[in-house]
């Protein structure tokens, strides 16, 4: 018997034995019954899905679903880190952009992609708009070593031939990568999400909306409480401290679903002065 027959064995008999214990298993029904029908054989890897790209429920984890948060997305890890589900993508991308942070924060915030700067640093938020993030998450109390980041697409979207810059995602590349979001998620288990730019919110939700009726409300995520709020690149393009306080007002709405303390200076921030 090899190693991964043996591993993929006892997964299945520890899930026959949650079940018959009447433990609520976490993952989606589809990918514990996929998980579950597995053959005890080694699978081969999943031939790259043609453009365009449809949905895709949920894959396979790595048959190490057990152990710590850590644990959990460090097996995760590899397979995205490989994944080659995108092929134009690949084609372009430095490296997958896997996310960063916290195993256990209760607070998550999701982008829709890695531009230039994350595709080359392999981090998400670390070019411009990144910092304006790190400055709003030290605003609330945190560090950037606390939340967890993430996008909702790992690979930076291809450019055309001689162009710079960045492009949005789009919705058939969001629903391909997606799955990989949700698992990461269903890992962390954060007690509230916080979706930066209405891309985001359409690559989680399918939403297609302007910001401006996104935010400033809770949305749900697969039952996770969801804040909508601008992303920080269009705050240095529009610096008025009304937009700010905007952004602002969102971040008091989840510190309060976490129930963290806010001191009168942080309810004060952005107001009066413009
Ligand atoms: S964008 Fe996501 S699904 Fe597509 S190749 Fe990259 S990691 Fe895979």
């Amino acid at each position: 018997m090899t190693e991964f027959q043996s591993a993929l064995d006892h997964v299945h008999a520890t899930l026959s034995e949650l079940r018959e214990q009447g433990v609520e298993l976490r993952a989606s029904a589809s990918a514990l019954t996929r998980l579950e029908n597995t053959p005890t054989v080694a699978k081969q890897a999943p031939e790259p899905v043609p453009s365009p790209l449809p949905a895709v429920e949920a894959r396979p984890l790595s048959p190490a679903p057990d152990g710590s948060k850590a644990v959990r997305l460090a097996a995760l890890r590899g397979p995205v880190l490989a994944c080659t589900l995108c092929p134009h993508l690949v084609k372009s991308r430095t490296q997958v952009v896997f996310g960063v942070g916290h195993p256990e924060a209760e607070l998550m915030f999701v982008g829709e992609a890695p531009g230039e700067d994350e595709d080359l640093q392999g981090e998400p938020f670390v070019g411009k708009a990144g910092q304006l993030l790190t400055k709003i998450i030290a605003a609330m109390g945190f560090s950037r070593d606390d939340v967890y980041i993430g996008n909702v697409l790992k690979c930076r979207p291809d450019m055309p031939p001689g162009e710079s810059g960045n492009r949005k995602p789009k919705p058939a590349e969001m629903a391909t990568c997606l799955p990989y979001l949700r698992q990461q998620i269903d890992i962390i288990q954060p007690r509230a999400l916080v979706a930066l730019g209405a891309t985001a919110m359409e690559g989680l939700l399918g939403a297609v909306e302007p910001m401006a009726k996104l935010r400033g409300r809770w949305h749900d995520f697969h039952g996770i409480p969801l804040m909508a709020t601008y992303h920080p690149a269009y705050l240095l393009r529009n610096q008025s401290l009304t937009e700010k306080r905007k952004v602002w007002e969102d971040m008091l709405l989840v510190l309060e679903r976490l129930a963290k303390p806010i001191t009168e200076k942080q309810r004060g921030f952005f107001l009066g002065k413009g």
